[in-house]
């Protein structure tokens, strides 16, 4: 029922970089617009968060999306700091979002629900988006695998605020991750064990 669109860069920096980014399809969601991804059936696309590795792909077709009241802004005005576009050689796309998204809110699909879960700390206006029937997480740049930390070096990063977003993620039953990068992992108790990592990186 997920499907998992592999992002690809025709530049080589971009993919040697780490930047390129996976995108999910589940039924009429998609999960973020990384480059070189094209998505069947129109989706309407939930950004996890504005960095361009993730939005990228809005440029090259007219897709709806979704997103956090910050991305949006980052996305539109556009923020250089926020979107990181310039700096990785993109152009921001500026179309606005059709729907802003807010933390709680609980998206309707056919036989599945997704939850809007704010999860700032790698970035301002980061989103996670959970199916309880799947025990799912889709987690952006949140939540990485084989232990690994996001960058909170970035110009909106905040470290305390990425804890705070580990404690709210720990409550979720989750069984799976499915990250902005890389492929799916088993995600039970998994970001859990990540605060003493993180607060030792603090
Ligand atoms: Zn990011």
């Amino acid at each position: 029922m997920i499907q998992v669109f592999r992002g690809s860069s025709r530049d080589p920096v971009r993919s040697e970089s780490g930047t390129v980014a996976t995108g999910y399809l589940i039924g009429g969601f998609a999960i973020d617009a990384p480059e070189g991804v094209r998505y069947p059936n129109s989706p309407l696309i939930l950004l996890t968060h504005a960095h361009c590795d993730h939005i990228c792909g809005l440029a090259n077709h007219n897709l709806p999306y979704a997103c956090s009241e910050f991305s949006a802004k980052a996305i539109t005005q556009p923020m250089e700091q926020a979107t990181l576009c310039t700096h990785l050689g993109f152009q921001p796309p500026r179309r606005p979002p059709q729907e802003i998204l807010k933390d709680g809110q609980t998206l309707q699909g056919e036989g599945f629900s997704l939850e809007v879960i704010a999860t700032p700390g790698h970035c301002k206006g980061a989103l996670c988006f959970y199916v309880p029937e799947q025990k799912a997480m889709f987690s952006g740049d949140t939540v990485f695998g084989a232990g690994a930390l996001p960058s909170v070096s970035l110009p909106t990063s905040n470290p305390q605020e990425l804890l705070s977003s580990y404690e709210k993620l720990s409550g979720y039953e989750i069984e799976k991750i499915y990250p902005g990068h890389g492929t799916p992992f088993p995600g039970k108790d998994y970001i859990r064990r990540l605060i003493p990592i993180l607060q030792e990186f603090i």
